[in-house]
């Protein structure tokens, strides 16, 4: 059912603003009732972006100035992501289901990564290389050209900006394909780059089924890059499809992470950082602490806090700021569900949760605690994307670092200990793109991110990601004499 205030969007495509034949209805997950409507994009939408983009390519359109003007573009985009914070904030809340804190945090966040790449626009600088004196030899770096761009909905705006920043830093054009579930404030967020002048076809935004619309982006034959952040399947699908055209991809995908606890831990700290690793944005989150190994000494201690901590926890709608919000939607909640009931079979010990929350109509999971939880459970190994921890008792250090480590994923992972050798042994064990040590989520913008083995591969953020946004030319001449 359609609500008075329904709103309609548009897709932006090539500079323009264009409806479709068809639209995406867009529900607000507290409620699960449809608040608006986006064009679903054809794939004659997805061709003529590739056009629009191609074209802004060919004219130079953002390589042609000096590159002090294209950083100068970029602040122009983060200031005025910065002037629509509060209308971004209520909308990513409404259709995300996200508390309006945390979709202000997103778009805030968005406007520092422009702030941050445009400091850099006008530092990428190749090198020399001496080859004796009958040689020059110099690199340059080119921007790849047509960058795809497809986005998750768990944090749609502030993953959009961690591409698309460096991308239009580096001289690409963009093109996005916004998650069906969470369209609309990425729309939002082109309106403040078309109002900061960004030129026509640099970027284009289109909703659409990931199935036509993403996968006719990335088999396209002009497509030069592809950055993906979603999960392993439809990863795996984008890397076949890219492959045919020998396109470089970007892989951003789950994780599985986990958190070792030592006797020595500051079990406040400890508890602080499993509130936000895994209760943040309703443990929709890629890098969330889902595991928790706990030391057999303090494992009783860390399980009654955990479980203290979950259910005590206010749970609402995002736009009352709770600190629990809803899941995305009521498939994702009955995943969970089906999920946490499977582990429960498998001889996992629920502490608490574990159910929908009883008088909300919308998509909520109560926060859930699992405790003695083994290798041989899916809810150790599986992705759950949802407010679920599974905690684990261990005996000495090699047994943690092992367990750490006896997932398919790659993504982060954390020790809490005061001890700084072990927190050094940790950080040379877990396999994962970044350690954190007595905070999760620990690092920033400014720090790579990214996965090893099934969480992917190729870094985002900070200075290292600006180089998987241009490729490398190496000018060899020979010096006549
Ligand atoms: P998803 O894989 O279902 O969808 C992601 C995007 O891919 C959507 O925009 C979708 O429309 C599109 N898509 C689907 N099929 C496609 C195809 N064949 N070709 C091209 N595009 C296609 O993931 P999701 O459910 O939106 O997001 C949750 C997943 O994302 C989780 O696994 C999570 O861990 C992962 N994630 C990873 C990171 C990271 O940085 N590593 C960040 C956020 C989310």
């Amino acid at each position: 059912m359609l609500n008075n205030d329904t709103q309609h969007w548009l897709n932006f495509i090539g500079g323009e603003w264009k409806d479709s034949t068809t639209a995406i209805d867009v529900r607000d997950p507290s409620t699960d009732s449809v608040f608006a409507t986006i064009a679903s994009a054809t794939v004659d939408d997805a061709e003529k972006a590739i056009q629009a983009a191609r074209a802004c390519v060919k004219q130079g359109l953002l390589t042609r100035q000096r590159p002090a003007q294209r950083a100068e573009l970029m602040y122009r985009i983060g200031r005025e992501i910065r002037n629509i914070v509060e209308e971004g904030a209520v909308l990513a809340s409404r259709e995300n289901g996200k508390s309006i804190n945390d979709a202000r945090d997103e778009f805030t966040e968005a406007a520092r990564y422009f702030e941050y790449y445009a400091g850099i626009a006008d530092k990428i600088e190749g090198k020399s290389i001496p080859l004796g004196e009958d040689y020059m030899d110099f690199t340059i770096y080119e921007p790849q050209g047509i960058s795809v761009q497809i986005v998750p909905w768990n944090f749609p705006v502030s993953i959009c900006a961690r591409s698309l920043a460096p991308a239009l830093a580096a001289g690409n054009a963009v093109i996005v394909k916004s998650p069906e579930l969470s369209p609309l404030a990425i729309t939002l967020l082109a309106t403040a780059c078309e109002r900061a002048g960004l030129p026509k076809g640099a970027l284009s935004v289109l909703a659409g089924p990931g199935r036509k619309i993403g996968a006719a982006l990335v088999a396209h034959q002009e497509t030069n890059q592809i950055v993906f952040t979603g999960s392993v399947p439809t990863g795996r699908s984008i890397m076949r499809d890219a492959a045919e055209n020998s396109v470089p991809c970007i892989m951003e995908l789950g994780g599985k992470s986990a958190a070792v606890a030592f006797p020595d831990a500051d079990l406040d700290q400890l508890i602080s950082s499993v509130r936000w690793g895994i209760f943040f944005n309703a443990g929709q989150v890629c890098s969330a602490m889902s595991r928790l190994l706990v030391h057999r000494d303090i494992y009783d201690e860390v399980v009654s806090r955990v479980a203290e901590l979950a259910t005590g926890l206010s749970i609402g709608a995002g736009k009352d700021n709770p600190e629990l919000t809803p899941v995305v939607s009521m498939q994702q909640r009955d995943g969970i569900l089906t999920i946490c009931n499977q582990a429960v079979e498998d001889g996992a010990r629920l502490v608490c949760g574990g159910a929908a929350v009883e008088g909300l109509p919308g998509a909520f999971v109560q926060p859930t605690v699992f405790a003695d939880v083994t290798t041989d459970m899916r809810l150790f190994t599986e992705e759950v994307f949802g407010p679920v921890i599974a905690l684990t008792p261990f005996d000495n250090e090699a047994e943690a670092f092992a367990l750490a480590n006896a997932t398919d994923y790659g993504l982060v992972a954390g020790v809490f200990t005061q001890d700084v050798s072990r927190a050094m042994r940790a950080a040379q064990a877990l396999d994962a793109g970044q350690v954190f040590v007595n905070e999760w989520f620990a690092g920033g913008i400014e720090t790579p991110f990214g996965g090893n083995r099934l969480s992917g591969y190729g870094r985002e953020k900070g200075q290292e990601a600006l180089y998987s946004y241009v490729r490398t030319k190496n000018v060899a001449i020979r010096v006549s004499r």
